[in-house]
């Protein structure tokens, strides 16, 4: 048996709260923590960044989006240096944006993973039932399986199993991760808050030692079976799943999400023209294998030098539920 057994959390909220609450202090030395690709800010590929800047650039129109996006540096640029664009608390409010603006184009930078995804779904709804025609969504948005698939397939990784995130599961349902019993991994559904993070790690820790394979459900007041089956329904109706770019992963194949041809005409790429450019991440920035576990944020050579939460160079540092943002705050100042 291993002396030493690794967990990957699968969630950026984990990503901070054991940061915050300083939980790997609390485990023993034989159980190693670390972060994978939960974070959606960090997994925005720099097409989809210079996308949004493209976009900023243009006349009467106003970029609604989530704080941390505007901070993502992109060939020098950021989203943040542009006057016309809007940082929402609700996306909802980009809705009554576009109602109180009728000679401006409203374009909404949609990010985030299934929990946030049937918020998007529920906007794009409410502006065809409105008649909106000056709104549309860069959708961005990405489903996670298939990156916990690659970590899983990828034999060079040590991972002994999952802490998934219990808002993603609260919308799939326990189902949506019978993939990882399928590739002989393993996984349990957590909370959020530090005593079920830890207990999620204590049922995850024992499995490993017995050996077991499976996903347990450690959240099961929210989490269902089933999920959310009205969520599910808008999700389906509003999107269509393709491949998508992740930030120093590359293209997964069925990762990502476009906006389906019955709701077309609120997707900005087509109402804009917007092509896709390939855009080399910073130089250095080992993002995408903090993302992918192999690296923590201490082994890139920019940390705590070049690259700090006052002037991030990857998205890792930027978003706050980023690893090396989470690192940087909590764990190695
Ligand atoms: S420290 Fe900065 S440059 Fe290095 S991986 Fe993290 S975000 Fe990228």
């Amino acid at each position: 048996m291993k002396n030493k057994i690794t967990i990957m959390e699968v969630c950026g909220t984990h990503t901070m709260n054991i940061a915050r609450f300083g939980l790997r202090s609390l485990l023993p030395n034989s159980v190693n923590v670390i972060s994978g690709p939960g974070c959606p800010v960090c997994v925005t590929s720099s097409s989809d960044i210079n996308n949004a800047l493209v976009l900023a650039d243009m006349d009467d129109v106003i970029i609604t989006t989530f704080g941390d996006m505007i901070r993502i540096p992109c060939d020098g640029r950021m989203l943040m240096d542009y006057k016309n664009v809007k940082v929402l608390y609700d996306p909802l409010d980009s809705i009554e944006l576009a109602k109180n603006s009728p000679d401006k184009e409203i374009v909404f930078l949609g990010v985030g993973f299934e929990t946030t995804t049937p918020i998007v779904a529920s906007i794009i709804i409410r502006a065809k039932e409105l008649g909106l025609d000056n709104f549309t969504v860069l959708c961005m948005n990405k489903v996670v399986s298939p990156a916990l698939e690659l970590i899983l397939n990828d034999k060079q990784n040590n991972i002994d199993g999952f802490i998934l995130p219990g808002h993603v599961a609260a919308i799939t349902g326990t189902c949506y991760f019978d993939f990882i019993t399928g590739l002989s991994g393993r996984g349990v559904i957590s909370g959020f808050d530090p005593k079920g993070i830890m207990d999620s790690i204590e049922k995850l820790s024992l499995m490993i030692t017995r050996k077991e394979f499976g996903v347990v459900n450690n959240y099961e007041g929210i989490v269902k079976s089933n999920g959310n089956e009205k969520a599910k329904k808008i999700v389906k109706e509003v999107f269509d799943i393709v491949d998508s770019d992740w930030r120093g992963i590359g293209v997964l194949k069925k990762s990502g999400l476009k906006i389906s041809e019955k709701y077309s005409r609120f997707d900005a790429k087509e109402r804009f023209s917007i092509k896709d450019r390939n855009i080399k991440d910073p130089h250095s920035c080992l993002c995408g294998e903090v993302l992918l576990g192999k690296k923590i944020p201490t082994d890139c050579m920019l940390y705590g030098k070049q690259c700090v939460p006052s002037s991030p160079v990857g998205p890792c540092m930027v978003s706050s539920e980023g690893t090396c943002s989470a690192y940087y705050k909590y764990i190695s100042n």
